[in-house]
């Protein structure tokens, strides 16, 4: 496969990493694992979302293709409770400060596995911290971009889309897909908070959606008009809904 080059004049071979736009690169989740994405900063190095605890070796080497160890990223933020998108937090948070929505933060440290189904099969497992507990309107600044947090219930009570003003990016975990397929409606989410949470986000300018799985979408007003059509006809039970389910794909 051809290398191309990416900012800072590093190499890169595969399409395990793709920078999406100057020094924000989306570093592929494999099988069930949420893709990550990382924001390197002029003063601080955010990744956001870890994947799963099995993807962590690939994660790992992603960032250090990127010239970057587990102790150079300054910030995680989770987009929500789901362990395939905390599962190697584990791995970050001795060094790293963990920031989730505060109801991604309560059911993270009080180990709520029945929302979370996090496990991550080693018996001495850690616990789970979150250092930083979010809400809309909390911002973070690094200079060459700064990261607005709105509080999007739906999937999950807990989740967040993170939106950069200047590019016009969104990330969106597992709150708005390309094609505007729907997720599974977790157990602490809610269909009617989901419809809500996508018609706030459609009054933004938007220019791409970054996802926590599948593809980067570039008709971001058609794909949350989508989703929310898809929202609506779960709510009437029409039964040709396309969901989504990552938990389910094959290992
Ligand atoms: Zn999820």
């Amino acid at each position: 496969m051809a290398q191309k080059k990416v900012s800072g004049g590093i190499m890169v071979k595969d399409d395990l990493i793709i920078e999406l736009q100057p020094n924000i690169f989306r570093l592929k989740g494999e099988d069930t694992s949420s893709h990550s994405y990382l924001i390197r900063g002029d003063y601080k190095n955010i990744l956001i979302d870890s994947g799963v605890d099995k993807n962590f070796s690939k994660l790992q080497k992603s960032l250090l293709t990127l010239g970057l160890k587990i102790r150079d990223i300054d910030i995680i933020i989770n987009t929500h409770e789901h362990f395939d998108h905390i599962g190697a937090n584990r791995y970050f948070q001795d060094y790293s400060l963990i920031a989730a929505h505060r109801f991604a933060a309560t059911k993270i440290t009080v180990e709520d596995r029945y929302v979370t189904m996090y496990k991550s099969g080693d018996l001495n497992e850690p616990s789970l911290r979150v250092h930083l507990w979010l809400e809309s309107k909390s911002q973070f600044d690094l200079g060459n971009y700064s990261l607005n947090i709105i509080h999007t219930p739906g999937h999950t009570s807990g989740s967040i889309c993170i939106y950069e003003p200047v590019r016009k990016i969104l990330f969106t975990g597992d709150t708005v897909f390309a094609g505007g397929t729907l997720s599974y409606i977790g157990e602490s989410g809610s269909v009617g908070d989901y419809i809500d949470s996508i018609s706030h986000l459609a009054t933004r300018k938007i220019n791409e959606l970054y996802p926590g799985h599948g593809k980067i979408s570039k008709s971001p007003e058609e794909d949350m008009q989508k989703a929310i059509l898809n929202a609506r006809a779960l709510l009437r039970d029409e039964g040709e809904v396309e969901i989504t389910d990552f938990r389910d794909v094959p290992k």
